[in-house]
């Protein structure tokens, strides 16, 4: 049986980021892609926006990892010409109720260590951008926009520099104990029946980590969360964009609001909604979602022409808490939890999973290194 130090299951761009860091760190590191080609999951569907860190809890793994990985990622882009721009956003309030609420945000992203956010009268916020309609806003002048697949392949490009390894089309089916306990590995088991023995495991599946981690024998039930998912529907805007900041409602529930991002071909869309699924599969962006879109859109930006909307693309967020209930933090469970030697599931890697994965890197390797 093939024999390898550290495996990586899932070549999203946390997964990417982890064998990186693990590869800088001296591991020799395989990195088994189920599909065949790297960053088609949840890495290709999301708004590709670098997040200030304003909004999650402190203290949370989110709220540390986002403000952390923010600083990493400009910096890292910068280095390695990965396209990004620090567009600045917006959060506007388009009711007085939600003017209080702005306040609650920049109280939150104080305690988060993000002092660059300025509050914004309606007269002010229209300076910057003339078709808004909102009556305070806050500016929020370290979020920005990366171009995520030229990220994920200077993350490849790293791994494969420092001796990684990349194997597409390899599906991870379980993992078993090693029998020889004295090498404390995991034997991993590919969906064609490829056995490897691995001493360090990371689980980076995304929206399957949870059911790959139940097939790891060895590893008690207890430990693994629910999977839930929550669909974001995106739909496009015809023409030019009308804003040149990201334009962000006050929250909601599940998700970020309706808000309006841009590429750095200058191209709106607006989204992600929530949509509870079923299933990880289910990408198909229904166009009769278009109408609460317009209704969202129209409350902030009102000359939104109609049919001006197009269906986009949608990306499923890969949640361990379910419908009604408070956001679940990241999760990053090494063996002094599950007391699996070798072993570091990462669930509930959603937003601000892509901001944060370079400090996701960083916690993976001091976990392991703690040993
Ligand atoms: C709608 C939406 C918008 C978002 N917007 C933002 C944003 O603007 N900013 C931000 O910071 N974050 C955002 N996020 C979050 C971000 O996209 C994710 O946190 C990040 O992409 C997760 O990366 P990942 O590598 O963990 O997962 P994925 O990209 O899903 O990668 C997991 C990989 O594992 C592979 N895999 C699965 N099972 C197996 C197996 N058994 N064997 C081998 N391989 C396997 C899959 O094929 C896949 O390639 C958003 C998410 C969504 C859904």
């Amino acid at each position: 049986m093939d024999q390898i130090e550290t495996v990586v299951v899932g070549a999203g761009v946390v997964g990417l980021a982890v064998a990186r860091a693990l590869a800088l760190a001296g591991h020799e590191v395989l990195v088994m892609e189920a599909a065949d080609a790297i960053g088609t999951g949840t890495s290709s569907r999301n708004s590709e926006v670098i997040h200030a860190g304003l909004y999650y809890e402190p203290g949370s793994l989110k709220a540390r990892l986002c403000v952390r990985g923010r600083e990493l990622l400009y910096r890292y882009c910068a280095e390695r010409g990965v396209p990004h721009q620090r567009c600045g956003k917006l959060i506007v309030a388009t009711s007085d109720a939600q003017a209080g609420e702005l306040q609650r945000i920049a109280a939150r992203a104080a305690a988060n260590g993000v002092h660059d956010l300025a509050p914004l009268t309606g007269a002010d916020a229209r300076a910057l951008e003339p078709a808004l309609a909102c009556v305070a806003a806050l500016h929020s002048p370290s979020t920005g926009i990366v171009d995520s697949h030229a990220l994920m392949l200077a993350l490849l490009g790293d791994l494969e520099n420092a001796g990684g390894l990349l194997a597409l089309l390899s599906p991870l089916k379980s993992a078993l104990p090693s029998v020889e306990r004295s090498h404390d590995a995991l034997v991993l088991v590919a969906n064609d029946g490829t056995e490897i023995a691995a001493r360090t495991v990371v689980n980076a599946a995304g929206l399957q980590a949870p059911a790959l981690a139940r097939r790891f024998q060895g590893l008690d039930a207890r430990h693994v969360p629910t999977a839930f998912f929550a669909k974001g529907n995106y739909f496009t805007l015809a023409g030019r964009a009308p804003f040149s900041h990201l334009i962000y409602p006050v929250p909601e529930a599940a998700g970020l609001g309706v808000h309006l991002t841009l590429d750095l071909g200058g191209q709106a869309k607006f989204g992600p909604d929530v949509q509870w699924v079923d299933g990880p599969d289910d990408l198909v962006v229904d166009a009769a979602r278009g109408d609460a879109f317009y209704a969202e859109v129209r409350r902030y930006w009102p000359a939104l022409p109609d049919g001006a909307l197009q269906p986009g693309y949608a990306g499923i967020r890969p949640k361990i808490s379910g419908p009604g209930e408070a956001a679940a933090d990241f999760v990053i469970q090494g063996p002094a939890v599950h007391g699996v030697p070798g072993l570091v599931n990462l669930f509930g890697i959603e937003s601000p999973g892509l901001t944060s994965c370079l400090a996701i890197g960083e916690a993976v390797v001091a976990l392991l290194h703690a040993r």
